[in-house]
């Protein structure tokens, strides 16, 4: 299949390069430039922007940061709304919110052109190894057409309904529950901390029992060792999915109180200079505030 990918971060990166290898000729394209060489030499081409990378693509994957960056990829100029083929169809895997996606599915929809909302849990060593979990929506024949391509970058894939942005209110509503796993593991650590409790005996005993699942292992282990740095999931982009589940509850009036306390969380590390840590590092606020280094 004739594939483009944009947005070649710590997650997309490793998407596009399973894309590849699984025999499908890929056209990349990154704002900045350098992040493709690998992908080069491994048979993908390099295109100038969003619209000649999807000039003839039948589908195109969208992995960046944000609604702005989605916003400049596919409206802004040298976008892709306006270069890709009737009848193609643009999957979205990057977390943005309900109100693009469906803004998303109905420019498409004029354009003639196919709409899949698919984001992804799993950090970027899951999306390097093809092990995402793939959360898509759509409707049920395009979800069944691109399933096996979906099958290339993630390990399953879970289909949410026919309406694409019920896959980005999914998305949402999982990493909302993971930052609520930071908060409460940092109280929680914080607390035996100030009795003196060892923390990596601590976790231990807690991922050995009741929690013993794999994300507790992974972020108590991250929390436990202060291992922030290099991000693998951005402090703001964590804060970005707790303000964008916000949006998302107050569009349908869902009071959402503890992302309200979240999002003040993540605050309050951004300006302690964590922007650019890894989004545990939110967890170092509440030894913060209870005098802790
Ligand atoms: P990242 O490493 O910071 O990469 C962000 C990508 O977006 C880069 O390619 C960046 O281009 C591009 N970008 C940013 N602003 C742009 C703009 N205005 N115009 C065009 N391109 C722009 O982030 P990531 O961790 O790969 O995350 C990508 C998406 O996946 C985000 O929506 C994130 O929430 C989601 N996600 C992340 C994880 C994770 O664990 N990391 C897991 C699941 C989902 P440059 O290289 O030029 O900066």
């Amino acid at each position: 299949m004739k594939l483009a990918f944009l947005g070649l971060g710590n997650m997309g990166h490793g998407m596009a390069h399973n894309l590849l290898k699984s025999g499908h000729q890929l056209t990349v394209w990154n704002r900045s430039k350098g992040k493709a060489a690998d992908l080069v030499k491994a048979g993908a081409k390099e295109a100038n922007t969003p619209a000649e990378a999807v000039r003839d693509a039948e589908a195109v994957f969208t992995m960046v940061a944000d609604d702005h960056a989605i916003e400049e990829i596919v409206f802004g100029d040298n976008g892709m709304l306006g270069a890709l083929p009737r009848g193609a169809v643009h999957i979205s895997s990057s977390t943005i919110s309900v109100a693009m996606s469906k803004r998303l599915q109905e420019s498409h929809q004029k354009h003639n052109q196919e709409y899949l909302s698919a984001p992804v849990f799993g950090r970027p060593d899951a999306a390097a190894a093809a092990k995402l979990w793939v959360v898509v929506a759509g409707p049920n024949d395009l979800v069944e057409k691109y399933k096996p391509l979906l099958s290339t970058i993630g390990q399953q894939t879970f289909v949410m309904g026919n309406e694409p942005p019920m896959a980005n209110v999914v998305k949402l509503s999982g990493n909302f529950m993971i930052a609520t796993v930071i908060e409460s593991f940092a109280e929680a650590l914080t607390l035996v901390r100030k009795y003196g409790v060892d923390p990596k005996q601590y976790v231990e005993m807690l991922t050995t029992s009741l929690f013993n699942t794999p994300l507790y292992k992974n972020y108590t282990r991250l929390i436990v060792d202060q291992k922030f740095e290099p991000a693998g999931f951005k402090l703001t982009l964590g804060l970005k999915d707790v303000r964008l589940a916000l949006a998302a509850g107050e569009g349908v009036s869902v009071p959402l109180p503890i992302a309200s306390l979240l999002r003040d969380h993540f605050l309050e590390a951004v300006a302690n200079g964590m922007a650019d840590k890894d989004w545990t590092a939110m967890s170092q606020v509440a030894a913060m505030n209870a005098g802790l280094k």
